[in-house]
């Protein structure tokens, strides 16, 4: 539980296209792009899953829905409109087990999902 891939692009150990970093919070383009914009927004501190989330890291989750926010404007989708998705283990499709959301906008997405 130590490792995983995010910790690797935030320790720059392996490439990814970079959108938008602070102090707590780190986010880049999905290598597999479901939407035309699909970004993934992500805690620097790992926490596996949302069944691992603490009342101490409130702040932190709060803080990758800024992102999110700024980032949706910032690319101009604040008005049409995006989503925001995380999955959370194997029936929901997680795959990394590094918290993160999905910011997905550029298309019409569908409601409900399959
Ligand atoms: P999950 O299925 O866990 O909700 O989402 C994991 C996401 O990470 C997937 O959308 C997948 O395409 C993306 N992903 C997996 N490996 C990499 C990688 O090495 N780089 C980037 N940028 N995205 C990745």
């Amino acid at each position: 539980m130590s490792d995983d891939l995010f910790l690797k692009i935030i320790r720059r150990e392996i490439p990814a296209d970079i959108v938008y970093e602070t102090e707590h919070v780190l986010a880049f383009r999905d290598i597999h792009p479901q939407a035309p914009y699909h970004v993934l927004i992500i805690p620097k501190q790992r926490i596996a899953t949302i069944n691992d989330m603490q009342p101490e890291d409130e702040r932190l989750m709060g803080r990758l829905f800024t992102a999110a926010r700024e980032l949706a404007a910032e690319a101009g989708f604040a008005d049409d409109g995006y989503r925001v998705v995380m999955n959370c283990n194997a029936a929901a499709g997680q795959t990394v087990f590094h918290v993160h959301l999905h910011l997905l906008a550029g298309r019409p997405l569908s409601w409900p999902l399959g």
